[in-house]
């Protein structure tokens, strides 16, 4: 099973897929290495600062994109609003690693973390 790339998105699915399923792209390919994926969306400041933690103690270089809109919110209500929202995302080629931490973590119940593991539609959605 190969698995496809939607450039707009930045998320991968295998191939049964003709078009991405989150925004209907049709224009896909195969990922690169370093074509950034998204690998999950978290809005807890601590389970956020665990994974970020995690990912550096494996060498997974990420990119945090704030989702929450906060720096706008903090202008007017101050520094002290906390609601925080990032989409985090990994090269593709530490995908995979990135995605065994996440279940890993999951499946241990260390931490439950709000995530999408895009290798298959059943699982886009968070948990
Ligand atoms: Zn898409």
């Amino acid at each position: 099973m190969e698995l496809i790339y939607c450039t707009k998105c930045k998320i991968i699915f295998n191939d049964s897929h003709k078009r991405c399923p989150r925004c209907g792209n049709k224009k896909l390919r195969q990922p690169f290495d370093n074509d950034a994926v998204f690998l999950v969306y978290i809005n807890e400041q601590l389970k956020a600062d665990m994974l970020m933690n995690m990912l550096k103690e494996n060498d997974i270089p990420f990119i945090k994109h704030d989702k929450s809109g906060a720096a706008a919110f903090r202008a007017v209500f101050g520094a002290n609003f906390l609601s925080i929202a990032y989409d985090i995302f990994v090269p593709y080629s530490a995908y995979k690693k990135a995605t065994d931490l996440l279940v890993y973590f999951k499946t241990t119940k260390a931490i439950e973390i709000k995530f999408f593991i895009i290798f298959n539609y059943e699982f886009f959605k968070t948990i």
